[in-house]
């Protein structure tokens, strides 16, 4: 990698460049993680009551700023600009989680005491030391912090790399971290795209945090898993939606709409899936193609705009492929099908019908404004289809009668399970992916805990 690369950041609505940056090198990534480990100790040293007033300031902050922090998500990543201030809302959300419960997840804990013995058994929640924070783009602010603030508070050094895609929004984190009180030494931002994740992951750090792609991911792994410390990754979904025969039609296609659509589809809880019974197929594909017809695609800074374009150029070429695989082997276009004719990255949302698992777009991620819908005889044929898949990060179902969901759920294969809802992440419950979609988990107190290593004590007093 050359020493000082350069890092064009591109607003995805048009194609100009914002600004250029240089990216870290593998000298500068050597210097800040030697910051790091010098300053780690001391972090940990402080109590831990003065970490949360750091986050607790932070939050001030983030609000004191929420309209600059919005506008620029929306100029560099193309989210909607009110799906931006959604995002600053929910961040905060997070942090009263992380604030309220950290002092009590993180304390000592005596777990057995034996006067007759002179017995007692505690354990402590150590800092795992010097981690890394590899973070993707589409929510920024969410991935971001449910590594950085919970390590943070246990008392890490993070050395945080954001996106290439979300550079100026990492940038912002940094400066509103550093401004609440995480010295510049324990919360280091780390700037570049692949070449300086690779980088940053050779360095001897203590835990490896990643939020990305499969593909990502598994090069991750492979570098880290020699060293023995710890690899989190929170990778992609192919994450599917039932709607059973028993729904009131309107409402569960404009529900599930939204699942695949928000965020311009680039939600790794996104509906990449949807299976809908037989009895219902053709009444819910009609329901569901006049909702997205509403979606208004256009300027994300508009307040009314719902589809914004695509953050990754690459992604076109990904939805143009699955759109051709599957009108080859049988799919019919309900509506759109293809990039939108202008400036900047632009694909018109896409509902495809008749399709299959031998089709591309029931497989891959497509992480845009693409989706199938596929008709099942009943419920056991949906959970075949619902488990057919590689990743395994969510599932829902859609059907009032609760006993009927629960069963479905139960044999869902996936580290979160939704009824009549679906794309929700919530603080206080862990978020976890089985097979392709990670290892590890953030969020809830699980979530604090795993920033740091148990230390047992057996302590014996005579
Ligand atoms: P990506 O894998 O392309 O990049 C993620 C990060 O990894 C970026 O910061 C990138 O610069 C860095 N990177 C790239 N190559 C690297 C390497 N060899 N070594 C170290 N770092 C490297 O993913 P993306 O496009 O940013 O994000 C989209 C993907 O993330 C989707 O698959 C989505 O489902 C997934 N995602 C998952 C979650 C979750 O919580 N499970 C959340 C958000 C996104």
């Amino acid at each position: 990698m050359p020493a000082a690369a350069t890092l064009p950041i591109v607003n995805p609505a048009t194609g100009s460049v914002i600004l250029r940056l240089a990216a870290d090198g593998p000298r500068e990534i050597a210097q800040r993680y030697a910051q790091a480990r010098a300053a780690q100790p001391r972090w940990a040293a402080t109590p831990i009551r003065k970490r949360v007033a750091a986050i607790e300031k932070f939050r001030e902050q983030v609000l004191a700023r929420a309209d600059t922090l919005a506008e620029t998500l929306t100029k560099e990543v193309g989210k909607p600009i009110r799906q931006s201030r959604n995002e600053i809302k929910g961040l905060i959300a997070r942090l009263d989680f992380f604030i309220t419960e950290s002092g009590r997840t993180l304390r000592e804990e005596k777990v057995f005491a034996d006067a007759s013995q002179h017995l007692d058994e505690r354990i402590t929640h150590e800092p795992l030391g010097v981690i890394t924070n590899i973070s993707a783009w589409n929510y920024p602010y969410f991935v971001g912090s449910n590594v950085f603030v919970p390590a943070l508070v246990a008392g890490n050094a993070v050395l945080y790399k954001p996106s290439e895609f979300a550079t100026l929004t990492g940038r912002h984190i940094a400066d509103l971290l550093h401004a609440s009180g995480v010295p510049e030494d324990v919360f280091v931002p780390v700037i570049g795209g692949g070449a300086t994740g690779a980088a940053l992951v050779r360095q001897p750090v203590d835990g490896v945090f990643f939020t990305g792609s499969y593909a990502t991911g598994a090069k991750i792994a492979a570098s880290a898993g020699k060293r023995m410390i710890k690899v989190q990754l929170e990778l992609g979904g192919k994450d599917p939606v039932y709607v059973c025969d028993d729904v009131d039609v309107k409402t569960a296609a404009a529900a599930v709409a939204d699942g695949a659509f928000y965020n311009t589809g680039q939600s790794c809880c996104s509906v990449e899936r949807i299976y809908v019974h037989e009895a219902i197929h053709d009444a819910f594909v009609d329901a569901f193609v006049a909702e997205v017809k509403t979606y208004k695609v256009g300027d994300p800074r508009d307040e009314s705009t719902y589809i914004g374009p695509l953050t990754r150029r690459a992604q076109l070429d990904v939805l143009r492929r699955q759109v051709a695989d599957a009108k080859r082997k049988g799919a019919t276009v309900a509506i759109g099908g293809a990039p939108i004719k202008r400036t900047g990255n632009w694909f018109a949302p896409t509902v495809l019908t008749d399709v299959d698992h031998s089709m591309l777009v029931m497989r891959d991620e497509s992480f845009g404004p693409v989706i199938g819908i596929q008709a099942v005889a009943d419920d056991a044929a949906a959970i075949e289809q619902m488990n057919d898949t590689e990743y395994g990060l969510t599932a829902g179902v859609y059907t009032p009668d609760a006993a009927r969901a629960r069963r479905i759920l139960a044999r869902v294969n996936s580290g979160s399970v939704y009824w009549n809802c679906c794309d929700r992440v919530s603080p206080r419950l862990p978020w976890s992916g089985v097979k392709h979609s990670g290892i590890g988990l953030t969020l809830s107190t699980m979530g604090i805990q795993t920033f740091t290593r148990p230390k047992a004590w057996h302590l014996r007093s005579a």
